[in-house]
């Protein structure tokens, strides 16, 4: 079972970032029983830290509003030092830099907090090579997430967009339109969160 990330104090503070935790331990525990009845099938997962072709290929990554919520929390308030600063640089010059706007060295800033797209690809056998999205060019190598795990994983968010019912929620998951609302990453404005965290520095310098 994945640990679930945990931020009691400003969970208490905003409760939405329970149920985004909570939908994100489901689909990480998703995410390593498809790697495991996949490794048990004898193939081999290529991904590892530090390899990021995909972050610099893949432009049509899907973050749905409560994912933008979070990662606008996790950058603002958590991120520190070194890392805070040159993110923030990036943001504001994201526009003009081909890759996703939170690649910093090869490393993901917001790993805790990425989206469940990022969280949910991955592949085997063979690593990527540049500018390859395997999504594309070898389809059977990229892990099929498990539909209930993903189906439990959206349906712990569905609250947080005004989908309480437990009926309204199934409805919602079967007919898919949680996905209508979904961004493109790498078209939402990230220079006003650099903005933002601007301003979230110079409160706190005061
Ligand atoms: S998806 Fe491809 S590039 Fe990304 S971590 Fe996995 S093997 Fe590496
Ligand atoms: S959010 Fe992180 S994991 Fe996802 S594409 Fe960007 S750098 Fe890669």
């Amino acid at each position: 079972m994945s640990d679930r990330l945990s931020f009691p104090d400003d969970e208490a503070i905003h409760p939405w970032l329970s149920r985004l935790l909570e939908a994100y331990q489901i689909t990480d525990e998703g995410v390593a029983e498809g790697i495991r009845r996949e490794t048990e099938q004898g193939r081999t997962l290529a991904c590892a830290r530090g390899c990021a072709a995909c972050c610099r290929s893949h432009t049509t990554i899907p973050v749905y509003p409560l994912e933008l919520v979070g990662i606008s929390w996790y950058v603002t308030e958590k991120l520190e030092g070194d890392l805070r600063t040159r993110l923030k640089r990036q943001l504001r010059e994201y526009s003009e830099q081909p890759g996703c706007p939170f690649l910093v060295d090869d490393v993901c800033a917001i790993h805790p907090l990425r989206p469940m797209a990022c969280r949910q690809f991955n592949v085997f056998d063979r690593v990527c090579a540049e500018g390859e999205d395997a999504y594309f060019t070898r389809r059977q190598d990229v892990l099929t997430p498990i539909k209930t795990y993903t189906d439990r994983a959206f349906d712990v968010t569905l609250p947080f967009y005004g989908i309480e019912k437990k009926s309204e929620r199934r409805e919602a998951i079967k007919e898919g339109s949680i996905h209508r609302i979904a961004k493109v990453l790498r078209e939402c404005n990230w220079d006003s969160l650099a903005e933002k965290m601007e301003a979230y520095d110079r409160n706190r310098d005061t």
